[in-house]
């Protein structure tokens, strides 16, 4: 089965969240399932500015953008583990940039930057010599490409026969764009109506993928079913529950190779189940010299990585640490990037108690996996969560997450009772009310459990006995993809 997977970031080259994670990953996965995946992400300032091994392939061609045509200049690299081919869609107007989407505010050209990403990776794919059976997009990004193959490259051979699967990372991120921007798509206006491309108003890239998608899929079978509903649907719960059907919740996994504490060169020494209580002692050593602080031993050390935004719970985090920071019973070290206000909160936080909460600013990716590696605890009080992947690389370090009852954490995380200490499925602390009293007493429960050492570590060696690795999900996506391709494909007319 021949598939291209169109994403708008992947692991290691370009990185902003968990879609980079997956895109990074999938491939490999499935390419082991015996797919033949090539993968296509923009060619960001940032993939080049990491030294891996990218080079052009001397391939180019114009794409229409409106009544002009943009270059679209093609490199190639593999990803680790040489399993999956991907390539770089590069024009330096729209990728060459410090950022990905821009930020604070996202780049006021994103949706031109995104249209000539769908279409480029069209036009590469169509002038490969084999076709494609499945073409995988992922959030609204790619969210045109769907539309594109139905309404603009059906008649090319490559392309024709391809069924598309549009993959939601997380619905509240949709594209919305003006309608003028239509033009620059080259649609036909008459798709400009309330249930294919338009949304109240504005050019909507997710519901655009969401309708023209021959299946959809999301990153857990409990977003799945809240993302058809309000608000986890984001206002597109209609369209998604009109497409019920064609809806398929598939957790991720994550990936075992990059995030093993055994082999991990971002820590001073590997560990295994056997010995974490040394492994973690090194980390935590390597830890504090990285932040200039001591870290007391004999304290639990509480860890959040994350985008420090509303959707994390970062608030509730906040205010449960401006009660519970004077207590002595936890560390604290929270390494994120988010609005100013957050960043300035959790900085006054950090200033106002010195030796028990660390704030680090910036998206670091060896500080994330040391702090796995060094927690006790992690938190992730979201307020929703698709999937969430902070939670399983916490439980493969050996790091008990306490987790919010809601989307893909619902789905990986067992909350410890004394019936699921008992029969050895519990992985973590889970909290129902988003609300910071709720995540204190989550807190608390597992600090209580902390004292109890044998409690804890037949605890800890339970989570890092689980199994994330891609097989499982990736078999659930070679299943859909045949199932796909045997239909017809969706009637768009
Ligand atoms: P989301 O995609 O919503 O941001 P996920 O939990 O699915 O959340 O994935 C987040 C990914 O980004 C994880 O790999 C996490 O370790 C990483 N990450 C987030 N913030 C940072 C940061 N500041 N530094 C390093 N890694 C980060």
């Amino acid at each position: 089965m021949r598939v291209l997977m169109v994403a708008s970031e992947a692991a290691p080259f370009a990185k902003t969240g968990g879609l980079a994670d997956v895109a990074g990953a999938l491939p490999s996965a499935l390419a082991r399932l015996g797919c033949d995946v090539t993968l296509v992400v923009p060619a960001y300032r940032e993939v080049f500015a990491k030294g891996l091994p990218v080079e052009p392939t001397g391939l180019s061609f114009e794409v229409p953008m409106g009544a002009r045509r943009l270059e679209a200049r093609i490199f190639g690299g593999r990803l680790p583990g040489d399993a999956a081919r991907v390539y770089f869609v590069a024009n330096d107007g729209c990728f060459d940039r410090p950022t990905l989407y821009g930020g604070p505010r996202d780049y006021a050209d994103n949706a031109e930057r995104f249209i000539f990403f769908a279409r480029a990776a069209l036009e590469f794919a169509g002038r490969e010599e084999r076709p494609f059976d499945i073409l995988h997009c992922h959030d609204w990004q790619a969210g045109l490409v769907p539309a594109y193959q139905k309404l603009v490259y059906r008649g090319w051979p490559m392309l024709a026969g391809a069924r598309t699967v549009m993959t939601i990372h997380n619905m509240a991120y949709q594209g919305w764009f003006w309608h003028w921007d239509m033009l620059l798509t080259g649609f036909d206006w008459r798709y400009f109506n309330w249930r294919q491309m338009e949304c109240h108003g504005q050019l909507n890239f997710l519901k655009t993928g969401l309708v023209f998608a021959d299946a959809i899929t999301t990153v857990s079978p409990t977003y799945a079913r809240e993302i058809q509903q309000s608000p986890g649907g984001c206002g597109l719960d209609g369209v998604l529950a009109v497409r019920s059907d064609a809806i398929t919740g598939i957790v991720n996994g994550i990936d075992t190779a990059a995030w093993d504490p055994a082999t991990d060169p971002y820590l001073p020494r590997g560990y295994g189940p056997d010995d974490v209580v040394a492994g973690k002692r090194a980390a935590r050593r390597s830890l504090a010299e990285r932040l200039g602080r001591e870290i007391a031993e004999d304290v639990p050390l509480v860890a959040l990585v994350g985008r420090l935004v509303e959707q994390k719970g970062i608030d509730l985090v906040i205010e449960m640490l401006g009660r519970m920071a004077g207590g002595g019973r936890a560390r604290f070290v929270i390494l994120g990037t988010g609005s100013v206000d957050t960043e300035e909160a959790l900085g006054r936080l950090a200033a106002e108690h010195p030796g028990v909460i660390n704030v680090v600013i910036g998206f670091d990716e060896g500080l994330a996996h040391l702090l796995f590696a060094a927690a006790d605890v992690v938190l992730v009080p979201s307020r929703y969560e698709p999937c969430g992947l902070t939670q399983l690389y916490a439980l493969r370090y050996g790091a008990i997450p306490i987790v919010r009852a809601t989307g893909g954490l619902v789905d990986t995380v067992v909350d410890a009772t004394p019936e699921s200490l008992g029969d050895g499925r519990a992985s973590g602390f889970v909290f129902d009310a988003f609300d910071a009293r709720a995540l204190e007493r989550a807190l608390e429960r597992a600090l209580d459990a902390h004292g109890d050492r044998d409690l804890w570590d037949g605890l800890v060696r339970g989570a890092m006995a689980r199994d994330w690795s891609w097989d499982t999900s990736a078999r659930e996506y070679v299943r859909l993809f045949e199932r796909v391709r045997a239909a017809p494909p969706v009637d768009v007319h």
